[in-house]
């Protein structure tokens, strides 16, 4: 156990303001690895002025210098991999080889996009009698959750910087360990003073005052729709604007041409990684009638295999909720076919891989976001049946079609009403743009359009 001090703040390690802390516990096995500071509307405010002064000299630094820069970030992250990997599985839970293969990985790629796309952006272009000016919008507040905690920090750090923005990070209480290292990559990456800072603490108190400041002019925000309608909310009242990268419901629709088997089992595999906290995981499977048993039969043998391999989810009352709503599905009639909600283990927030089969698109196993690692399998009719079950939720982050052909897959993709479809379990693009439809969001990270959320426009006529 090591207790962790002070804030990054204008490129330095500063005390907190006040005393408390938040304890970071290791879900495995339940004990306390850590105690960070739980930043005030005080730290926030320094960090938010350190923000401020660094940004008119960031936002003139010619882009292929700060592109230089995001280069450097990128080869010190590829250099403290194992650190990074392991500090996740530390505080996140998630087994060793997904920490490497994912939450150490993938930032590294977003950071090197970022590095290529500050180099070649077309931060000025000529329209009629106008040049158009892309300018960064300011400083940034980027609030962010545990369950992919460095990648959602970089996913908002690499173009905020790339477009010349400053920002303030306010990482989740969970995670805070990797958001500190991260800080230290930064530093290291000889980042100009006061162009990252980082405030740790609690959502209602750090990450309140940090979406409130005066001094933001851009929030943020990955995480639950329900805080995000509320920081939407404070936004509104300042307009100041806001990105948000919220929960999601994704269907994952097998049409009766497809490979069956690989289908479920991508599937099943898709929503029991990172046991199951993925905003985009393909919770519920569409199946038609004339192959649903069969389905049925494969992912249960599937999520079976899982028992052993899968890590715990983040903490005690997030495996509270996940078993609540096994209960749920129990009760409005879902039939379990792999798992359930007892804990597999004395010791760690486990849970057992679950799925569920005769599930009706109207229960709630069907319409809320669980977060963990719980599979429902529905039944379509036809391919309208099918399309109106995957496109009846209030979310619309992801989705995965499968069929004989892609071109027929795609077809179906184009009518669903979701920001990010794989067709055949195409992969994971650092490129493409995410983000929601309806209830899942406003904005898109990564790649170009990830950019442009950071930038503004001014146009001078001549
Ligand atoms: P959460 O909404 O509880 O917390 C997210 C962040 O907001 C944390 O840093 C938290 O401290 C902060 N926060 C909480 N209350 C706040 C307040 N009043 N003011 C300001 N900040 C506040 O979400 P979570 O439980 O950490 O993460 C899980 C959720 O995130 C799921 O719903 C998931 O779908 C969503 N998510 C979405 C994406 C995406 O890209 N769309 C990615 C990952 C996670």
């Amino acid at each position: 156990m090591k207790a962790y001090d002070g804030m990054y703040i204008g490129g330095a390690w500063r005390p907190a303001a006040g005393q408390d802390v938040i304890e970071v516990v290791n879900p495995a096995d339940e004990q306390v690895i850590g105690t960070v500071p739980a930043g005030t509307a005080e730290d926030v405010d320094t960090a938010v002025r350190a923000a401020r002064a660094a940004l008119p000299d960031w936002a003139a630094t010619p882009p292929a210098e700060r592109a230089a820069r995001l280069a450097a970030l990128r080869d010190v992250l590829t250099a403290r991999a194992d650190e990074i990997a392991e500090t996740v599985t530390a505080e996140l839970g998630s087994p060793l080889k997904f920490s490497q293969a994912v939450h150490a990985a993938v930032p590294i790629a977003v950071a090197g996009s970022y590095a290529e796309l500050a180099a070649t952006y077309a931060f000025e272009e000529k329209t009629g009698n106008s040049v158009v000016h892309h300018e960064p919008i300011g400083v940034v507040a980027a609030i962010t959750p545990w369950n992919y905690p460095l990648h959602q920090i970089v996913a908002k750090v690499a173009p905020a910087l790339a477009a010349g923005c400053t920002i303030v990070v306010k990482p989740a209480e969970d995670t805070p360990l990797v958001a500190r290292l991260f800080a230290d990559t930064v530093h290291e990456a000889g980042l100009p003073a006061g162009v990252f800072n980082l405030v740790t603490g609690l959502g209602p108190v750090a990450g309140q005052a940090l979406a409130e400041h005066p001094g933001v002019d851009l929030v943020s925000f990955t995480g639950s729709t329900a805080v995000g309608r509320h920081i939407a909310a404070i936004a509104a009242g300042q307009v100041k604007k806001v990105a948000l990268e919220l929960g999601g419901k994704s269907a994952n629709v097998i049409l009766p041409t497809a490979d069956l088997a690989k289908a479920v089992n991508v599937g099943v595999a898709n929503v029991m990684s990172n046991s199951g906290q993925t905003c985009s995981a393909w919770t519920r499977m569409l199946v038609h009638r004339d192959q649903y048993d069969e389905a049925v039969e494969l992912a249960a043998t599937a999520a079976a295999k899982y028992g052993e391999r899968i890590g715990p989810v983040v903490n005690a009352k997030q495996q509270a909720r996940v078993r609540g709503y096994i209960d749920k599905g129990v009760a409005e009639g879902a039939r379990l076919v792999a798992g359930g909600p007892e804990a597999p283990r004395e010791t760690g927030y486990f849970v057992s891989p679950t799925v569920f089969a005769d599930v009706t698109p109207d229960m709630t196993i069907a319409q809320e976001e669980i977060f963990g690692p719980v599979l429902s399998i529905l039944k379509y009719e036809d391919e309208e049946d099918a399309l109106r079950i995957a496109n009846g939720t209030v979310y619309g982050l992801a989705g995965a079609v499968w069929a004989g052909d892609e071109a027929e897959a795609v077809v179906f993709a184009r009518r669903m009403e979701t920001g990010q479809v794989d067709i055949n379990g195409g992969r994971f693009n650092p490129l493409a743009p995410f983000g929601g439809y309806k209830q899942s969001g406003v904005g898109r990270e990564l790649g170009v359009h990830g950019l442009a959320e950071y930038l503004q426009t001014k146009s001078l006529q001549f």
